[in-house]
């Protein structure tokens, strides 16, 4: 499986003392499958039509292989699904909660657990306790979701992530990290912060890290002014991984030894459990502080459920725990990152243009350069992965002007320097050769003789557009 640089095996001394690359496999075999077909270039097109060009709405039956996300679409091994008939239903006090809770404390770190329906829920609950309206919350890169609710609860949010984050070429190996200068200066002049939110990896940026050096240096500046660091946990173990590998002095480190320093430098975190923990659905807020964490125990029994199991089943709980304990795993982690690895080496091969360095959980296509004639009001980067799904089936998201949605006070379109699709690697599900059709069809699409035209958008939801928006080609 997965031929690649980083972390595989020591190089084979061949009679001629030659050195020859060894390969590694992921640390599985396949005990089910899940039979997926193919479909012909017509049904697509009546397919995409009928979606109105926007990917969140085909029918996962018409797609071949599926990269719109990697949330919740997690093979769960035989130890998580076991674990699923363990589950303590009680309305309180369920014993999958202690489980869990103990699981995210040994590995994460922090003192109390929330859980929630799912990352969203966490991030609403967090946002209610701290902003007050006026307030300005500082992040590397926004999140859709967690924008949103930073914005509800009448905060706004200030981007100081680095500048290589917003420039898809640079190949600097912490493109998630802060800018402490522009961190500082938010700190000092916005006149409440309610905390700053720290997302490991970033996502919007391509999945790009934080080095622990910058997570202790934000971690300093945030004491000096006595404002809070609140962790976006979501892919934080796939953090620990690139901190691993790209980090002087931290190779004989375990990923499970980094995460848990990493996560000492902030207070709290939100978390996705359909991301690093391998589960479909979950999630949890995680708090030091005990009066907040009160507060927050509070509020989640109007909007969640109670503070034992937060929206979810017991057996959802049990599930989770388990696959905690499997993703700080290096060997999973190994398999989980060098897969996009391998995808991004096929594509860039080809010369096809994608962010670089290539991230944790996908691989980005940059849109403008596979079309770059179209204005970003006509949505490149939507007509480029709808242009993926009519030749293969791949089923990739748009990350552009679309998700970057309006600016709340002008209601002028956002417009984003990255404009990008992305294909999403879901956590143990596909195989090398699923890789290598994907790559094809991408090659076949950048290659296309005749471009098309963009889209125009003939419905817009209020919130969160890029889930329902609708489109036609002009
Ligand atoms: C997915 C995600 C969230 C939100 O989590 P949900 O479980 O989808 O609600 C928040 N932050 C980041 C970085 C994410 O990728």
């Amino acid at each position: 499986m997965p031929n690649s640089s980083t972390s595989s095996p020591p190089p084979l001394r061949t009679a001629g003392q030659q050195l020859r690359r060894r390969s590694w496999a992921e640390p599985w075999k396949i005990k089910m499958v899940e039979p997926i077909r193919l479909t012909t270039a017509d049904q697509r097109a009546a397919a995409l039509t009928a979606a109105g060009y926007n990917t969140f709405l085909l029918r996962s039956e018409d797609v071949y292989i599926d990269l719109l996300t990697d949330s919740g679409t997690s093979a769960m091994s035989d130890w998580q699904w076991a674990g699923l008939m363990l589950g303590d239903e009680a309305y309180a006090g369920s014993k999958n909660f202690y489980h869990l809770e103990d699981t995210v404390r040994r590995h994460y770190g922090y003192r109390h657990l929330i859980p929630t329906h799912q990352g969203r829920g966490a991030e609403h609950i967090l946002s209610q306790i701290l902003i007050r309206p006026g307030d300005t919350v500082p992040g590397n890169m926004y999140f859709t979701t967690t924008r949103y609710h930073q914005e509800h609860a009448g905060a706004r949010f200030v981007d100081v992530v680095i500048d290589a984050a917003h420039d898809p070429a640079d190949p600097h190996p912490f493109k998630g990290n802060v800018d402490l200068a522009k961190l500082e200066h938010v700190l000092t002049t916005a006149e409440r912060v309610p905390y700053v939110c720290l997302a490991a990896t970033v996502n919007m940026a391509g999945g790009q890290p934080v080095s622990l050096a910058n997570a202790r240096a934000v971690r300093e500046l945030c004491s000096r002014h006595g404002v809070p660091v609140m962790l976006d946990a979501t892919r934080a173990v796939e953090n620990a991984w690139f901190i691993k590998c790209r980090e002087p002095g931290c190779a004989d480190r375990t990923c499970a030894d980094i995460l848990r320093e990493f996560c000492s430098y902030t207070d709290g975190c939100t978390m996705s459990g359909k991301k690093d923990p391998l589960v479909n659905i979950g999630g949890w807020l995680s708090l030091n502080d005990d009066a907040l964490a009160d507060k927050a125990r509070n509020l989640v029994v109007v909007y969640e459920g109670l503070h034992t199991y937060g929206g979810m089943a017991g057996r959802d709980m049990e599930a989770m725990a388990r696959g905690i304990e499997e993703s700080v795993q290096d060997d999973h982690m190994r398999a989980r990152v060098g897969q996009v690895e391998y995808l991004g080496e096929l594509l860039q091969s080809a010369g096809v243009p994608i962010v670089v360095p290539v991230g944790g959980h996908a691989i980005y296509l940059d849109a403008r350069r596979f079309y770059p004639d179209m204005p970003q009001d006509q949505f490149p980067a939507q007509m480029l992965a709808a242009e993926l799904y009519l030749d293969a089936g791949v089923r990739a998201m748009e990350r552009g002007i679309v998700s970057a949605g309006r600016d709340v006070r002008t209601g002028q379109h956002h417009f984003p320097k990255l404009e990008l699709v992305r294909l999403t690697i879901p956590r143990r599900v596909y195989t090398q050769a699923h890789m290598d059709v994907v790559a094809e069809s991408v090659e076949a699409v950048y290659h296309q003789p005749r471009k098309p035209r963009g889209l125009r958008m003939v419905y817009e939801p209020e919130y969160l557009r890029f889930f329902q928006a609708r489109f036609e080609p002009i």
